[in-house]
């Protein structure tokens, strides 16, 4: 791990990222005329903490504000905290877009501070994982970005998805998010929006923020078909996608076929530490289908085989060159591709974050704003979790993260902290209230 410098450490704390988040708040315009009560910038960082705390509900963060602690001034920097009520209606006219930025801001201090390089995968490359996920869906509450079902006994449903992209690396846990993409209702247009639409708006956002980034796309074989693939080449990306043989019977048609007359590439290594068997089985060029005979795809298939006789199966198709030396990154890459449902998606709706729950849905924009505000939480707390010593020592201490974020929200009610970082070197302490334990936030 390259350890980045102490300036640059300093401004991946999370004071650091939510003094810069907080900054780039105060830039979206608040379109209320007057001197509002309370600044459309307090009320995007109190939605912000209210993530960061993990609070189930937007009655149960208005609960804080009853806390004795002066915390939410010294820590999130916020100096008056909305109550619920007040918070959706200053969050509800947002638009989404203006906090795209922000995701922005955060990632180039990780590069900066050289953090990124942690994630490289392969020649320079990272890995980018794109999958969408549904988090909000009713058959009652509803907004104008709604997407909207139809069912056949009359009844309508009312659902929000995103399309969510995060950088990836086969040893580490934590992943980057990057801004998600809403799959919302499209001004102008009478048909439901769509995760391959989203997609194709993601990825040209992505190429205009970050012109060079290079990039292996790993994603379901959802994605695997001509016009996607398309798309990533005119966006410079390489690929490596899933592929089933179920789905893409033309191109393993093509693939036995090969392999009968002896065109195709095999590898078997033993990994002698656990018996495991690796076994691949490759070929270049085959037409992805039969309506695309001209777009050729490089295709890898494995085999593990476990030394109990269980056989696992997975079979990709890519861009990237196939070689002995190549093929189990390859492998390891297209494998990666889960950390976005198992670390990302599954984080946000099943390990504190409550992505499911409707903390208010709006009349306008409000439940994707808060879908967004809680990506970038998210964002802080994986940077934390990478390379903040001091939320690494307190998350050490507690069995699971959500006695972590337990024992974080009872701290912050309790006693006042000068900084965030000051409230984790606590609890990596072991607090003692009668103590004076906040000397040194080194
Ligand atoms: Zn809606």
């Amino acid at each position: 791990m390259v350890l980045p410098s102490k300036k640059a450490r300093k401004h991946l704390s999370a004071d650091g990222l939510f003094e810069r988040i907080r900054s780039g708040f105060d830039q979206i315009p608040d379109l209320r005329s007057g001197q509002p009560e309370i600044s459309l910038g307090d009320a995007l960082m109190s939605a912000l903490a209210m993530f960061s705390l993990k609070d189930a509900s937007l009655l149960a963060f208005d609960e804080r504000r009853r806390d004795p602690t002066d915390n939410f001034r010294t820590i999130y920097g916020i100096r008056r905290v909305p109550c619920d009520t007040q918070m959706r209606a200053l969050l509800d006219p947002v638009d989404p877009e203006s906090l795209r930025p922000l995701f922005v801001d955060v990632f180039r201090c990780l590069q900066r501070g050289k953090v990124l390089e942690d994630f490289v995968f392969l020649h320079g490359s990272y890995l980018l994982s794109l999958d969408g996920t549904g988090y909000f869906s009713s058959s009652k509450i509803q907004c104008p970005s709604c997407l909207v079902k139809h069912h056949r006994g009359g009844g309508i449903t009312y659902h929000h998805q995103m399309l969510g992209a995060t950088l990836v690396h086969p040893d580490l846990k934590q992943v980057i998010p990057l801004a998600p993409e809403p799959i919302i209702q499209q001004d102008g247009s009478a048909k439901n929006d769509c995760e391959r639409n989203a997609t194709r708006r993601w990825l040209k956002r992505f190429r205009q923020e970050h012109p060079h980034l290079p990039v292996i796309v790993v994603e379901d074989a959802l994605s695997a078909n001509a016009p996607h693939l398309r798309d990533l080449a005119d966006a410079r990306m390489r690929y490596i996608i899933g592929v089933k043989p179920g789905d893409h019977a033309f191109l393993f048609q093509r693939l036995r076929d090969a392999d009968d007359a002896g065109q195709t590439q095999h590898l078997t290594q033993v990994d002698p530490d656990t018996g495991v068997v690796h076994h691949f089985r490759w070929h270049h060029q085959v037409p992805l289908n039969e309506a695309n005979l001209d777009m050729l795809v490089n295709v890898l298939e494995y085999w593990e085989i476990h030394a109990d006789g269980t056989i696992q199966y997975f079979s990709w198709i890519t861009d990237l060159p196939l070689t002995p030396d190549t093929v189990f990154d390859v492998m390891r890459g297209g494998r990666a591709r889960w950390k976005i449902e198992n670390e990302t998606f599954n984080t946000l709706k099943n390990q504190g974050y409550h992505l499911e729950h409707n903390y208010g849905h709006g009349a306008q924009n409000l439940s994707v704003v808060l879908a967004m505000l809680m990506m970038l939480a998210f964002l802080v707390d994986q940077v934390q979790q990478h390379c903040c010593p001091a939320f690494q020592a307190a998350r050490d201490r507690y069995r699971t993260k959500r006695h972590l974020w337990e024992r974080i929200r009872h701290l912050f009610q309790a006693f006042l902290f000068a900084s965030m970082t000051e409230l984790l070197m606590a609890l990596a302490r072991g607090l003692a209230p009668q103590q004076p334990v906040f000397g040194d936030s080194s």
